[in-house]
C-alpha cells in the first residue's frame, strides 16, 4: 500500500477470530455494568453475550438497533473511560476490549451480508433534521425505522459531520462511514446535501413546508481564533487543517507541513488530531503548544502518548500571545510567554500564570488553532431559547427546545463532546418527537 493510501486507510481493529477470543474473557455479569457505562445504551452485555452464545447476528443486531453508529462508536469512543472503566474483568486481569469487539462485529456484518434492519413502512409524518452528524443521522435512523418520513439537510457535500470532515481519515475513514450511511438508506432516510438551514428562518420554513417537528443538529464549526490568526498567511484554524487533511493530505497542505516547523496550539483531542497529522505528514518538528501542565491536558491519555511516541515535542506551561509575521505577513514564528501554575480556577484546576520578562518566540512556518469550537453564524435565537455561547437549551432527557415539535442534540446543545453523546441525543430526542406526535 502507498503512503498516500496508507494515511487515508484507518489502522485494522481486531479480526472476527480475535474479537471472540476477547469475548471469551467476559464473565456473563448478570447485570452487566459495561452497559451502565454506555451512554448511548449500546448495551455491551448483551451483545457480548450473544457472541458468546454464537449468536452472532444477534449480537450485531444488538449494536445496530441501539445505536445506528455502533461502529465508529466501536473505533472512536474513548471506552477506557466509558463501558471499559466499569468492567467486571478489570478486578481480575483487565477490561474486555468492549470496543474493539464491537467494531469487529459491525464489520463482520458487513462482511456476510447481514442486514439488521428491515426495511420499515412508512405510514407516519414527515420529520426535517438539520445537520447529518451523529446527532442528527442517530435521529433520523430511529425515526424512520418507526415509520416516519426523514429529510436531513446538510450544508456541505456529503453527510456525516466531524466524522466526515474532522477526524483524520488514519483514524476513521470513509469506506467506513459510507457502510454506516448504508443503513440509514436501508431505511429509508432521505438526504439533502449542499442545502444549509439557515438558523430560525430556515428551520420556521421546514414546519410550514409540513415537516411535523424538526431536529436541529448543526454541530459547532465556527473555530474560536487567536488575536490577529486570520491576518496571518501560515495561521490555519483546526477547522481548515483537519478539512484539507481530509482532502488532499499529499498535495497543498502535504507541502505546507513536510520538512517545515509546525506548532500547534491547544491542549485538546482536536488539537492532538492536528499534530499528530502533522507529525506523520512530515514536519520537522511538530509542537504542541499549552499553557497548562501535561497532567491538566484535556486530551485523552492515550492520544498524549500515541503523540509522544511520534516524537511531538510537548511544549508545556507556555501561553501563546500572537504571531511573529515577515514583510509580506507570513508567518515566522509564535510570540509566547512562559507559565507557571497558580491557584486553582473555576474549572478546579491550577490556573497558568504568565511569567513576567519570559517572553520568546517559537519559529515556526505554520501554527493551526485549537483552541475550540463555537456555533457558526446560523442564529437559532428567534426560534428556541439559547445561552451566552448561542447553545441551544434543551431538556436533558428529551432534548426538546423552548418551542414546541423543534428539538436540538449533539454539540450545539452540550458544546464539544462525544459522538456517543450525541447518538444519544439523537435517540433521546427521537423518542420525545414520536411521544408529541402520536
Ligand atoms: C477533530 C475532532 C476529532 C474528534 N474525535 C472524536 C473521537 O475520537 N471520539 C469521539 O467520541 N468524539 C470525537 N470528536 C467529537 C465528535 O466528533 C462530536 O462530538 C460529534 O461529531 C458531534 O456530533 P453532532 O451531530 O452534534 O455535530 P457534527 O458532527 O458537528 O455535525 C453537524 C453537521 O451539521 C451540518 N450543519 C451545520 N450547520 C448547518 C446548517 N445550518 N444547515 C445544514 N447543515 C448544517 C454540518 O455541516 C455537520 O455536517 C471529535 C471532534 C473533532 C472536532
Ligand atoms: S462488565 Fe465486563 S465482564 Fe461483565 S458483561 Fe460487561 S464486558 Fe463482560
Amino acid at each position: 500500500m502507498s503512503n498516500a493510501a496508507l494515511f487515508q486507510t484507518m489502522t485494522k481493529g481486531f479480526d472476527f477470530a480475535q474479537a471472540i477470543a476477547e469475548a471469551d474473557r467476559c464473565l456473563l455479569c448478570l447485570d452487566p455494568p459495561c452497559s451502565k457505562g454506555c451512554p448511548a445504551e449500546t448495551d455491551p452485555g448483551a451483545f457480548i453475550r450473544k457472541l458468546r452464545l454464537h449468536n452472532v447476528t444477534g449480537a450485531i443486531r444488538t449494536i445496530k438497533s441501539n445505536n445506528i453508529l455502533g461502529g465508529a462508536c466501536g473505533v472512536l469512543c474513548p471506552t477506557p473511560r466509558l463501558c471499559e472503566k466499569e468492567c467486571s474483568a478489570t478486578g481480575i486481569s483487565r477490561p474486555v476490549e468492549i470496543g474493539k469487539i464491537q467494531r469487529a462485529l459491525v464489520e463482520h456484518g458487513w462482511k456476510i451480508g447481514f442486514q439488521p434492519f428491515s426495511v420499515p413502512v412508512r405510514n407516519r409524518g414527515k420529520v426535517a433534521v438539520v445537520g447529518s452528524g451523529p446527532a442528527g443521522l442517530s435521529c433520523a435512523a430511529e425515526l424512520a425505522r418507526e415509520g416516519f418520513a426523514v429529510t436531513v439537510y446538510e450544508e456541505r457535500a456529503e453527510p456525516g459531520g466531524v466524522i466526515r470532515y474532522g477526524v483524520p481519515a488514519y483514524r476513521f475513514d470513509k469506506a467506513f462511514l459510507s457502510h454506516e450511511m448504508a443503513d440509514l438508506a436501508h431505511l429509508g432516510v432521505e438526504f439533502a446535501c449542499g442545502t444549509r438551514i439557515e438558523g430560525s428562518t430556515g428551520a420556521r420554513k421546514l414546519l410550514q413546508q409540513g415537516f411535523k417537528a424538526v431536529f436541529l443538529g448543526p454541530g459547532l464549526w465556527e473555530a474560536e481564533r487567536m488575536p490577529g490568526g486570520e491576518k496571518v498567511k501560515g495561521v490555519l484554524t483546526s477547522v481548515e487543517f483537519l478539512a484539507l487533511m481530509r482532502e488532499e493530505p499529499f498535495a497543498g497542505i502535504g507541502h505546507q507541513v513536510e520538512g517545515k516547523v509546525v506548532a500547534v496550539i491547544g491542549g485538546g483531542s482536536v488539537a492532538m488530531d492536528c499534530v499528530e497529522s502533522a507529525a506523520k505528514l512530515g514536519a520537522r518538528d511538530a509542537y504542541l503548544v499549552y499553557r497548562r501542565s501535561f497532567a491538566q491536558m484535556p486530551a485523552e491519555e492515550d492520544e498524549r502518548l500515541a503523540a509522544l511516541r511520534l516524537g511531538v515535542h510537548f511544549l508545556m506551561l507556555n501561553q501563546p500571545l500572537g504571531y511573529a509575521v515577515d514583510g509580506k505577513d507570513s508567518l515566522t514564528g509564535v510570540k509566547l510567554v512562559r507559565t507557571r501554575l497558580g491557584e486553582p480556577d473555576a474549572s478546579g484546576r491550577r490556573k497558568p500564570e504568565t511569567v513576567k520578562g519570559s517572553e520568546w518566540t517559537l519559529e515556526a512556518q505554520l501554527a493551526i488553532e485549537a483552541i475550540g469550537n463555537r456555533p457558526d453564524t446560523a442564529d437559532w435565537s428567534a426560534l428556541v431559547k439559547t445561552d451566552k455561547a448561542g447553545l441551544v437549551v434543551t431538556d436533558e432527557t428529551t432534548r426538546k427546545t423552548s418551542t414546541a415539535f423543534v428539538f436540538a442534540g449533539g454539540d450545539i446543545t452540550r458544546g464539544a463532546g462525544l459522538v456517543v453523546e450525541a447518538v444519544q441525543d439523537g435517540k433521546r430526542a427521537a423518542r420525545a418527537i414520536r411521544a408529541a406526535l402520536d
